[in-house]
């Protein structure tokens, strides 16, 4: 159709002048990622940048800012598809060698394609690699220790933090606000917040406490005053510590049951003293089970990294940082083709079927498809351009 543009002055009021008058004569506001999708479907942009677009869009902070435009620059991309371009010059050869056996094609001797295989796994190593960087330089998510003093969150986090050698150091520009640490959720990166460093005096009187000034002695509305802290505010996991070893309080109980915005786990700790919660009924009130840990023995904690990957997977699904779930989904996908390709190079060496080496290959092109959006299904779209909140 036709079009036009308008250049003017980016003043609020003149614009939303403007743009009411221009509805009012017939033009529409773009709809959500319409103008990505577009480019998208036009293929001027491929699946990685589009996400990258929503990225930019949805950054709240500058380290995750940079690590959008860079993929919008194409930083994936560009590998991508040379690898792509081997591994379907290889499958024409296969397959070539399938529906003309008797043709005088180039002989690709399986020595030369287990080479050229080995090669392309490779890279995919190397591929895999740069994501996992991408996405320790994003941070990714923020995991917070919540629960009342004394129930042990510094002791966790210092036991679920001395494995992977995290740096942890008291936040600058703050008073010893709270602490945080590099995490390894069963092999994904986040951030780990401890709020224990929280002065609790102040906090109680801050929130007009009944001068139970003492530590283990917080009012309802202190406990709640802790919640507003920006930190458990921004947090996109919680993790809420309960010491296993005290009968629980009816206001920790109630604290606990409220649902916050951001998704749940629940923790006893010192499970390795004699357990003094009914378990079940915790379970029961949170809907969730929970997790019994020992900073002391060490008991839970591998239990607690899977389930924190998993809680994470779940939010990457559910579209919550996007860069970050982009990295999280590309990595799969470049994991499964892969997987692949090394399955593919033990058949080639085991003088099986060419039609087996080529379906391997074909899977492992589809899986690195659906990272550079070649191969892309409705729902996947649907689920990336729900997320644009403007007409980018
Ligand atoms: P926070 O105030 O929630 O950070 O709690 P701390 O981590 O400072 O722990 C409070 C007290 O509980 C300390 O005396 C710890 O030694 C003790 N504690 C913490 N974790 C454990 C545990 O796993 N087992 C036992 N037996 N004691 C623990």
């Amino acid at each position: 159709g036709p079009q036009a543009e308008i250049h003017t002055l980016g003043c609020g009021p003149l614009l939303e002048a403007a743009v009411r008058t221009l509805c009012r004569a017939g033009a529409r506001l773009a709809e959500p990622g319409e103008f990505t999708l577009r480019a998208f479907l036009s293929g001027r942009i491929d699946l990685t940048q589009a996400e990258a677009v929503l990225g930019v869009v949805d950054a709240v902070d500058g380290q995750q800012l940079a690590a959008a435009l860079e993929q919008l620059a194409g930083g994936l991309a560009q590998p991508l598809q040379e690898l792509r371009n081997r591994l379907f010059d290889l499958l024409v050869h296969l397959e070539a060698g399938l529906d003309f056996p008797e043709e005088d094609l180039p002989f690709l001797s399986r020595l030369e394609l287990g080479r050229q295989l080995q090669e392309a796994s490779e890279q995919l190593q190397n591929l895999a690699e740069q994501l996992q960087t991408r996405r320790m330089s994003d941070e990714g998510v923020t995991v917070v220790l919540v629960g009342r003093p004394n129930v042990g969150k510094s002791s966790l986090f210092n036991a679920l933090l001395r494995r992977t050698q995290a740096i942890v150091s008291p936040c600058p520009g703050t008073t010893r606000d709270y602490l945080v640490g590099q995490l390894d959720a069963a092999g994904l990166r986040c951030r780990l917040v401890d709020t224990a460093g929280l002065d609790w005096v102040q906090v109680v009187s801050a929130s007009g406490g009944t001068g139970e000034g003492e530590q283990g002695q917080m009012s309802v509305g202190a406990v709640s005053q802790q919640m507003s802290v920006r930190q458990v505010r921004e947090a996109d996991v919680l993790v809420w510590c309960v010491d296993g070893s005290q009968p629980m309080e009816p206001e920790e109980w109630a604290e606990l049951v409220a649902r916050g915005r951001a998704p749940r786990l629940v923790v006893l700790t010192k499970g390795d003293l004699p357990v003094r919660i009914d378990v079940e009924q915790l379970a029961d009130q949170c809907g969730v089970g929970p997790i019994v840990t020992s900073s002391r023995t060490g008991q839970g904690l591998e239990e607690l990294r899977s389930r924190l990957r998993e809680t994470i997977e779940g939010l990457a699904a559910t579209g919550g940082h996007a860069v970050w779930a982009t990295a999280i989904r590309s990595a799969e996908s470049i994991r499964l083709a892969e997987q692949a390709l090394r399955r593919a190079i033990t058949l080639g060496a085991e003088t099986c079927p060419e039609e087996l080496i080529a379906a391997e290959i074909r899977l492992a092109l589809e899986e690195i498809g659906k990272v550079s959006g070649a191969v892309y299904t409705e729902d996947l779209l649907e689920q990336i351009f729900s997320r644009f909140c403007i007409g980018k």
